[in-house]
């Protein structure tokens, strides 16, 4: 067990246990070992937050917009002075080496706020020139109680992407943080208050999707849900929205195509291809999944990138060398080596990995290389894991209709030294993000999603806080002279 991590229900500025009594068990996926015990937050508590976010959300939404930012800026700061201590509990909670905490994880949420803590009195509404004798100007109002749930692939990362616009822009939270890295999220919670965030602004319930985050995307006092995670998920939480026909936003599952022309600097395009597959163990939805070589470069491309994937340093997530570290569950990593069989049942080839690590108990898979055919299902299905399908492709007409025949449209990568091919790809790929010799970049500034069943609206950037924002519109008769109806 770890000691001094926060294991409770944040409602209403309190620390609470769930109504029910019952708790969650948190495993680090390296050992075994117990993390924590956490609260288990049923729909009984997440009524409780909501309560709590609606009383709230008067003064949150009244404080000016500034003194809102100055409160994001200073958790930045705290997070920031707390990396050490977030990069550990989230290399422990989820597996990812310490390495990419450390120098992705932690400073990327710390970005995060920072950036939206800027924002918050950046966003403007407008002035419509309509009729003579009229003003009529937008404004942008927040939604009033944001829900927002996040799995479990970059739950600090996440919980800052759905809190910095949601809380910049005048709303108050109750986020549900997947029910196996609940750690990271709940440690942000103690940091905003320890920086002053008012009681029921931000209110944190861990809890089970099928129960806490049910309520959440069902409950008629949620104005918005914002939601990260599986795709069939998605469409339930849809369907749950339907009673009070709230906002829902959605960032769900990608098979990104990762293509490289026989233009492209390969030396550059291999370790690009393995960064998009392998950090974070290949859990994340803008993975570089389907990698498309061009088939005059595919042979020496794949001596390569094969010796690269051999040379992965899997271990202790903690150690500072381990580049690759478990995957987050047992599940998950069953899920993953499943997808092995399914490969090779449907006549696929294995190149390298494909199996646990030999000799450890830890949820490892080995860095997995397949050669497969664009109809196959792990050229068609997220795997989610650090296992990566090679196609082949003759000229460009028929790389991008591999690239588009998936029902995802999230990230796609480009590997390519002609700007004419790299724009009109970038133009004509299904995506909601792609990358021109480089993969998987990402920046508060730029909008973030998908497109199919990728899921559809932004975070990040003006277009996030878009998202958490309503249009008003009011108009005032200045000196207009009324139309002559219903004169008496
Ligand atoms: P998941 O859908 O199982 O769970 C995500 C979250 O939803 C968790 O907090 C879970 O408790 C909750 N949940 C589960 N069932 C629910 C329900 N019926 N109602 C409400 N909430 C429910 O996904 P996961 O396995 O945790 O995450 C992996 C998936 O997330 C992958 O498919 C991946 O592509 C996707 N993902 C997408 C993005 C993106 O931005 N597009 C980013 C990361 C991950």
């Amino acid at each position: 067990m770890l000691e001094g991590v926060q294991t409770k229900l944040l409602i209403g500025g309190a620390w609470v246990d769930g109504q029910a009594g019952a708790t969650i068990l948190v495993e680090n996926p390296y050992d075994g070992s117990i993390l924590a015990h956490v609260a288990e937050a049923r729909e009984a508590d997440v009524d409780l937050a909501v309560e709590a976010a609606t009383a709230a959300f008067p003064a949150w939404r009244a404080m000016a917009a500034h003194d809102r930012g100055r409160l994001l800026l200073k958790l930045a700061d705290r997070i920031e002075a707390d990396t050490q201590n977030l990069a550990r509990l989230e290399a422990m909670d989820t597996g990812h080496p310490i390495r990419d905490c450390l120098a992705l994880d932690v400073p990327r949420t710390v970005l995060c706020f920072r950036y939206f803590g800027g924002m918050a009195d950046k966003m403007e509404g407008s002035v419509v020139p309509v009729d003579a004798g009229f003003l009529n100007y937008v404004e942008r109002e927040p939604i009033g109680v944001v829900g927002a749930i996040v799995p479990w692939n970059f739950p600090l990362m996440f919980t800052s992407w759905k809190l910095g616009p949601a809380l910049a822009a005048g709303n108050t939270v109750v986020i549900k943080p997947s029910e196996i890295t609940p750690l990271s999220t709940l440690r942000i919670g103690e940091l905003a208050q320890e920086v002053g965030f008012p009681p029921g602004v931000l209110n944190i319930v861990t809890g089970y999707g099928h129960t806490a985050g049910q309520r959440i995307a069902e409950h008629p006092g949620i104005g918005k849900v914002a939601f990260t995670g599986s795709t069939n998920t998605g469409r339930r939480i849809v369907e749950a929205s339907a009673g009070n026909l709230k906002k829902v936003q959605l960032e769900l599952g990608g098979k990104g195509p990762n293509i490289v022309f026989p233009d492209a600097d390969l030396a550059a395009a291999v370790g690009g291809a393995a960064f998009a597959i392998f950090h974070n163990q290949g859990q994340a939805c803008i993975a570089g999944s389907r990698l498309m070589l061009h088939e005059d470069i595919a042979e020496a491309f794949l001596e390569r990138f094969v010796a690269l994937a051999k040379s992965v340093r899997l271990g202790d997530p903690l150690d500072p060398n381990t580049e690759m570290g478990p995957l987050t569950s047992r599940l998950h990593q069953q899920r993953v080596l499943d997808f092995v069989g399914v490969a090779r049942d449907e006549g696929g080839e294995v190149l390298c990995g494909g199996d646990t690590l030999a000799g450890d108990a830890g949820c490892f898979v080995q860095p997995t290389i397949v050669r497969a055919q664009p109809h196959h299902r792990v050229a068609q299905e997220e795997v989610f894991g650090p296992f990566v399908t090679v196609l082949t492709f003759r000229d460009d007409e028929e790389a991008l209709s591999i690239a588009n025949g998936t029902a995802y449209g999230l990230g796609a990568g480009l590997w390519t030294r002609d700007i004419t091919r790299a724009h009109r790809f970038a133009r004509q790929v299904h995506a909601g993000m792609v990358w021109i010799n480089c993969y998987k970049r990402v920046h508060p500034g730029s909008p973030f999603g998908g497109v199919g069943q990728s899921g559809y609206g932004r975070e990040m950037g003006f277009e996030a806080m878009r998202e958490y924002t309503q249009p008003k519109s009011v108009w005032v008769n200045v000196d207009a002279a009324l139309p002559p109806f219903y004169r008496r």
